[in-house]
């Protein structure tokens, strides 16, 4: 199967930024065979001709969740409204509710732009079947403890070793791939780390936790563990290129160093942040010592939209605010972030993250002609890369490839059935309601 998309403006994220305007991109089954100029590039089953339309990279979401719930609890403390909203969604998750929250989140995702997800879901199997089903590329961890008080809302270590285990009947080629993972740094012993740090080494793939989050999270964890977290992780070996750590809004730069030489990962997601109050990491920090940093969104509960052009606009705006600081993230460095630099946070920058030859061929192409993203300039005043972080939405997302598979089209997925999805998870709502109980601030 051979794919031409031209008339496009390419934004290959190559070392050097290149961009290809009017440019042409050929996909050759799953991965990309030829990267350039418009021009004639010989037969095709299928030729895509859209001038004014930009193609990306697909978007990289180092971090997300996604349940059968959306926007609850507003106005609550992070542990407060974790205790009452997703921890409570956990409990009373029936036979089915994990596959309704995969395709709603990651369908979502999907037609926003985003082609690779690290997901934390509960009960891994099952959101990793349906990832298979939607065709997103996604690293599927779950959400352990080892801790008896919070065993009816998280998986275990057993539930993590069965799908790194099922990883051998794998039937995407890889595109969907089990990681190891536990809830928070203070829900797992150190047994129960570095048992998940040795069977990501075992079985070739990465672990992930959410780090630092707030500033509560972190005292909690020195009166129960006698350290902050990093040091903990550090004595006990288990900080390397396969862990991925969400959020590090209350990083020190000693524990920042330690990460990037260790090699590694954080993922920033600064509309979660915003949204419960948790605190601002110092991203230019991160950057500034080398530590591979991504872009997330968390889950639907904490950030109400799977949309990585927001993400990537609120990375901008918070930093610039609060370091009072226009010239801090550009937005090159934003969309890198979102694409290059979070498929290495993730161990697959050698696979995808950018448009070049040899890559697989992960592809998001906006809607150019929108009044939203007029006018385009070029030359000296040339404005794509500040139209695609600033102006464009997931909402412009109109076309999107995995691996070569034409997953939305039309702005729509193409392998689910949106409607019958929005219906079941409305169907839900009264049974979820009535569980909450009344927690409302
Ligand atoms: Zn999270």
């Amino acid at each position: 199967m051979r794919t031409v998309i031209r008339g496009v403006t390419v934004l290959t994220m190559d070392e050097e930024n290149t961009v290809f305007d009017p440019g042409m991109v050929v996909i050759e089954d799953d991965t990309i065979v030829a990267v350039g100029p418009d021009g004639d590039q010989g037969p095709a089953d299928v030729v895509l001709n859209r001038p004014g339309a930009i193609l990306l990279p697909g978007l990289v979401n180092g971090h997300m969740h996604s349940r059968p719930a959306r926007a609850l609890g507003d106005g609550l403390t992070l542990r407060v409204w974790h205790d009452h909203y997703p921890d409570n969604v956990v409990r009373m998750l029936e036979p089915g509710d994990v596959r309704l929250g995969a395709l709603l989140g990651c369908g979502e995702a999907m037609a926003g732009g985003t082609t690779t997800l690290l997901a934390m879901p509960n009960k891994p199997a099952e959101f990793g079947a349906a990832c298979a089903e939607l065709g997103i590329r996604a690293c599927v961890a779950a959400h352990a403890t080892d801790r008896p008080e919070m065993a009816d809302s998280c998986d275990s270590l057993e539930d993590n070793m069965e799908a790194v285990r099922s990883q051998a009947e794998d039937e995407t080629g890889g595109r969907v791939k089990f990681w190891l993972g536990f809830e928070h740094q203070n829900a797992a012993s150190d047994q129960m780390v570095v048992a998940m740090a040795e069977a990501a080494e075992a079985y070739d793939t990465g672990l992930t936790t959410h780090l630092c989050e707030s500033a509560g999270d972190i005292d909690k964890h020195v009166e129960r563990y006698g350290a902050r977290p990093v040091p903990r992780y550090a004595d006990l070996g288990v900080i390397s290129p396969r862990t991925v750590f969400a959020h590090g809004n209350w990083l020190t730069q000693d524990e920042i160093e330690t990460l990037a030489s260790a090699g590694a990962s954080v993922i920033h997601n600064p509309v979660s942040n915003m949204r419960m109050g948790t605190g601002v990491a110092p991203v230019q920090d991160f950057l500034d010592a080398g530590l591979k940093t991504g872009l997330g969104t968390d889950g639907l509960l904490s950030a109400y939209r799977l949309d990585m052009f927001e993400v990537m606009r609120a990375t901008a705006m918070l930093q610039r605010i609060v370091h009072l600081d226009p010239l801090r993230m550009p937005a090159p460095t934003i969309l890198r972030m979102a694409t290059a630099d979070g498929a290495k946070a993730l161990g697959m920058g050698d696979k995808i993250g950018s448009i070049e030859c040899g890559k697989l061929a992960d592809l998001a192409l906006i809607d150019g002609r929108r009044l939203h993203l007029a006018p385009r300039l070029r030359g000296v005043h040339d404005n794509i890369e500040a139209l695609v972080v600033f102006a464009a939405s997931g909402d412009d997302v109109v076309d999107v490839w995995v691996g070569g598979a034409h997953v939305v089209a039309d702005g729509s997925p193409t392998t689910i059935d949106v409607a019958s999805i929005i219906d079941e998870a409305e169907g839900r709502q009264p049974h979820l309601s009535t569980l909450f109980g009344d927690h409302r601030p």
